[in-house]
């Protein structure tokens, strides 16, 4: 049996988790849980307990970098505790140098802690900053990379693909011809479905990890095959990283 996979949700975000962490459990949807900060991964954790579907990752977003930097000291302790990593990266939508030097900073020691474990998932953001992500990681990465709503251009996007990495894409890349068309350049073995939820909203609505289907229907449209080729092959790239527990 083939296996949905939400690969990056901000599940403790959503006001009536306790719903969506149901509707997980009822559909069997395996879900990567990003956080924000270091401080609240354990609340994560203690949210999604009950699940066997749901995996908590640690993270810093590069958002919160500047405000946040102090909680990194709790990183070594909890890179103990899970096998994932995120939300983490950066984002140069900002202008400010300051801010974007500590979100290297803190980018490049959440690099380097969660490298010495050797078998780390790690889901990254690079808004405005795909290049300078990829530069961070390089190729030979000792974990599993996870470029999720990549935005940036095919040039970067090739270099991520030659150096191993995965990408994974949601409904907003997939509304439109820029995000589409960089969809369609990731070869089918590279390719991972997510939500990004609730953060991103579909005909007005939040969206859930339920939705992850509409990913699936995309990319079966976007690649010209039915709906069980494509999810068996999302289903297995998934399945190569996250084996069956
Ligand atoms: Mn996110």
């Amino acid at each position: 049996m083939t296996v949905l996979a939400d690969t990056h949700c901000h599940l403790d975000l959503y006001p009536d988790y306790a719903d969506v962490i149901a509707e997980i459990d009822r559909l069997r949807i395996e879900v990567i849980a990003v956080t924000n900060t270091p401080s609240v991964f354990r609340h994560c954790v203690a949210l999604t307990r009950s699940s066997p579907h749901i995996h908590p990752a640690v993270g810093l977003h590069p958002q919160l970098a500047s405000q946040r930097q102090h909680e990194l000291h709790l990183l070594p302790e909890l890179l103990t505790e899970t096998r994932f990593v995120g939300e983490v990266g950066l984002d140069f939508v900002t202008q400010d140098a300051m801010d974007r030097q500590i979100q290297q900073r803190v980018f490049s020691t959440i690099l380097e802690q969660s490298a010495s474990h050797g078998d780390k998932v790690l889901t990254i953001h690079s808004r405005r900053a795909a290049m300078e992500v990829v530069e961070m990681i390089g190729a030979g990465y000792p974990g599993t990379i996870i470029l999720h709503w990549f935005s940036g251009s095919h040039r970067v996007l090739q270099a991520a693909i030659r150096f191993g990495y995965y990408i994974s894409v949601n409904s907003a890349m997939l509304s439109n011809q820029t995000g589409r068309r960089l969809a369609a350049a990731i070869p089918h073995d590279r390719i991972l479905s997510e939500t990004d939820g609730p953060f991103v909203t579909v005909g007005g609505r939040v969206v859930r990890p339920a939705q992850v289907q509409d990913v699936v229907v995309g990319l079966a449209t976007l690649w010209n095959v039915d709906l069980l080729e494509a999810s068996a092959r999302l289903g297995e790239n998934f399945r190569r990283i996250v084996p069956c527990a």
